[in-house]
C-alpha cells in the first residue's frame, strides 16, 4: 500500500508533501506526455514507507492513502504506478513551497474536479 497524489494537485506543486517525505520518494513529471502525466507531483507506490506525514501536510488536501482514494480520483492510482514503469523521465521533487491557498481556494479546486467531501 502506498500514499496517492492525486489529481488536485494539478497545477498546484507547491512541494510541501516532498519538504516532509524522508525517502524522497515524491517526483516531479520531466518528460514531454502531458497528456498522460499532468503538472502535478506524483508518489512512487514501490519507494513509499507509508509514514503518513504527507497527507496532512498537504495544503490542497489532494493526498490519501490508497485505499481511501475517492471514487472520483481513483483513475489517479492508476496513474501513480504507471511512473515506476517511466520513472527515468521523473526527478526528486525540489522543496520550493512557494504559496498557501486559501480554504475558498481549496474548495474551489475540489469543485473543479466535481470532488465532494
Ligand atoms: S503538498 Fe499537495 S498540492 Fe502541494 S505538491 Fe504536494 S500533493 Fe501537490
Ligand atoms: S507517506 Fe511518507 S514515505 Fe510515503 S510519500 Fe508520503 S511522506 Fe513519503
Amino acid at each position: 500500500m502506498a500514499y496517492v497524489i492525486t489529481r488536485l494537485c494539478t497545477d498546484c506543486k507547491d512541494t510541501a508533501c516532498a519538504d516532509v517525505c524522508p525517502v524522497e520518494c515524491i517526483y516531479d513529471y520531466k518528460g514531454d506526455n502531458h497528456s498522460k502525466f499532468a503538472n502535478q507531483l506524483f508518489i512512487n507506490p514501490d519507494e513509499c514507507i507509508d509514514c503518513t506525514n504527507c497527507e496532512p501536510a498537504c495544503p490542497w488536501k489532494a493526498i490519501f492513502e490508497e485505499d481511501e482514494v475517492p471514487a472520483v480520483f481513483k483513475d489517479d492510482i492508476e496513474i501513480g504506478r504507471a511512473i515506476v514503469d517511466e520513472i527515468g523521465d521523473f526527478e526528486v521533487a525540489t522543496v520550493v513551497k512557494d504559496h498557501s491557498p486559501t480554504a475558498e481556494q481549496v474548495a474551489a479546486n475540489f469543485a473543479k474536479y466535481g470532488y465532494k467531501p
